[in-house]
């Protein structure tokens, strides 16, 4: 049958046969579909067509967050405080690296992943040292650190440019920065969910201007609350023109919204059905044909629901994320690598080749 005359599913299925790219309407057709299993399948086909194999990737990293003092107040987020609030912290450079190299002894990680709320009780000096701090205390250690919408609240505190503060950044020892802040880019949803952020366009502005400095980035999108689906296929399609523009982006992480302890809990909302997470990573797969990596990340759908989602178009499960305490005996498995053999398990239990990666996807181990 001729590619005009198919429609719905078969059209698209036709249309990665032919490598041809996936517009709106098809992105729409994909979202509305509830056959999830024959998304995951064609998902899957497009990643293997654009020279997908068997690994599947994940990074040993360690988690900081520098401060969760916050001016801005998004209605999803149950980590920001004020700075009178009880259990308020803002960590100095000092302290962050003490915390890090405490880890370090205890874990081989290669990564760290550091945001924090915009806090006005600090100055861009702040957030330069930290990261010289960390660079000197640890230069084998990639940097991938604040959102687009911390780096915009630097350029407030300290009226340079994005430019101009990512430049020093980077030059302080900054490697790339998370996905984080991007939420879902329509206005609406904006004004809706995250009314204090800054507008969509400087989260992409923002990673335009990283990777035109040679800094990577990731890319997110936060679903499951108000958006629409053709909000979420506008948010794809959006991160897709910026990776035809600077092919700067590492990898796409679809994030689930979690409601508890948020006005949205109160309002009786509960986590985003599996199919839905399922829907997300084959569609993000099949929409971002330019991104080379789509993150199952464990933390938020559970490692059950990841291992699954590797036949969905997933290619990663993200890290480690496990801190160790002192208390581990010389000697004894640490929780790392307790984790790192789980990860193991469930990616070749999932017929797959586990490839322990650096930030930038290199390889360091892999287990046949
Ligand atoms: S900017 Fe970040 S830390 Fe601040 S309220 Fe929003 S999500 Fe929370």
């Amino acid at each position: 049958m001729a590619v005009a005359e198919l429609s719905g599913l078969g059209l698209i299925r036709e249309k990665i046969g032919a490598n041809e790219r996936l517009d709106f309407e098809d992105g729409l057709t994909l979202m509305e579909s509830d056959d999830v299993l024959q998304l995951g399948e064609l998902a899957d086909a497009a990643r293997r067509r654009r020279g997908g194999a068997d690994e599947v990737y994940f990074v040993q990293n360690l988690y900081l967050n520098q401060t969760n003092v916050c001016r801005v107040k998004c209605k999803f987020c149950a980590f920001a405080v004020t700075q009178k609030q009880e259990g308020a912290y803002t960590y100095t450079g000092a302290e962050l690296v003490e915390d890090a190299l405490r880890q370090r002894e205890l874990t081989g990680f290669t990564e760290i992943h550091m945001v924090g709320g915009e806090s006005p009780h600090v100055d861009f000096d702040y957030y330069v040292d930290i990261i010289r701090k960390l660079n000197e205390a640890m230069p084998e250690v990639h940097l991938k650190c604040f959102t687009a919408s911390e780096i915009h609240h630097m350029t407030k505190l300290s009226g340079l440019t994005h430019e101009e503060v990512l430049r020093e950044l980077r030059d302080a020892g900054l490697g790339s920065l998370p996905g984080g802040g991007a939420e879902v880019f329509a206005d609406r949803v904006r004004r809706l969910v995250a009314p204090g952020k800054e507008h969509p366009d400087v989260w992409i502005d923002t990673h335009r201007t990283a990777h035109g400095l040679g800094i990577p980035t990731h890319c997110t999108m936060l679903y499951g609350h108000v958006e629409t689906y053709e909000e979420r296929v506008d948010h794809l399609l959006r991160l897709r023109d910026l990776q035809d523009e600077t092919g700067g982006f590492l990898a796409f992480i679809p994030l689930a919204f979690h409601p508890e302890n948020t006005v949205f809990e109160r309002r009786g909302w509960t986590f985003t059905p599996g199919s839905d997470d399922l829907k997300l990573i084959a569609v993000s797969r099949l929409l971002l044909d330019n991104v080379p990596h789509v993150k199952a990340y464990w933390i938020m759908m559970g490692l059950p629901l990841a291992q699954v989602a590797l036949h969905f178009g997933a290619d990663d499960v993200q890290g480690t994320v496990v801190r160790e305490e002192i208390f581990h005996a010389a000697g004894a498995e640490t929780e790392t690598e307790q984790k790192i053999e789980e990860l193991v398990r469930v990616i070749q239990a999932a017929g797959r080749v586990p490839v322990q990666r650096d930030t930038l996807y290199n390889e360091l181990r892999r287990w046949e």
